[in-house]
């Protein structure tokens, strides 16, 4: 599927079938107990934000555990502390408001049915490939550099 002068969140729109939605539901909660995944735009939007202390490397293994990949992603994504995204205080997502919320967190609803599921349409895996994507790789070597800078850790 081409881009085609379309923004990086409309293109996971179109991809995935997904519409921007906000939820505050018991459901809808429990997905923030693991963080939400960001592309590496909006990734860098919370570094800019004041928000570096708050997210670390990972590497994504769920898209072997779906089917869609036959490897580990690494990326950069908001931490967990104890059982909650670090982002998540009473019931809320403190990005919500500021519009700082990560791709996966602005199209997930507890609506979402494993039976309409398919990996194309998945949103993590459309996040994920954002981290493989040589148009990005400009700016996810500058999310490395601001992590770097801080905790001298070497990523990716
Ligand atoms: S960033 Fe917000 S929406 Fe995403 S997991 Fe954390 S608290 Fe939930």
């Amino acid at each position: 599927m081409k881009r085609v002068g379309e923004s990086q969140l409309h293109y996971i729109i179109r991809k995935t079938g997904r519409k921007p939605i906000s939820c505050k539901c018991k459901l809808c909660q429990q997905q923030c107990h693991q963080a939400c995944l960001g592309t590496p735009q909006d990734i860098m939007r919370l570094i800019e934000a004041g928000y570096k202390d708050r997210l670390a490397p990972t590497a994504w293994a769920a898209g072997m555990i779906m089917g869609c990949t036959d490897h580990i992603v690494p990326m950069v994504q908001p931490l967990v502390d104890g059982e909650w995204c670090t982002f998540f205080h009473d019931g809320l997502c403190e990005l919500h408001d500021k519009g700082l919320k990560p791709t996966e967190g602005k199209l997930s609803h507890h609506s979402m049915r494993l039976a309409d599921w398919t990996p194309k349409k998945s949103i993590a895996w459309n996040v994920a490939q954002e981290w493989e994507e040589p148009r990005n790789r400009e700016i996810m070597k500058a999310i490395i550099a601001e992590l770097n800078n801080d905790a001298n850790q070497s990523i990716m």
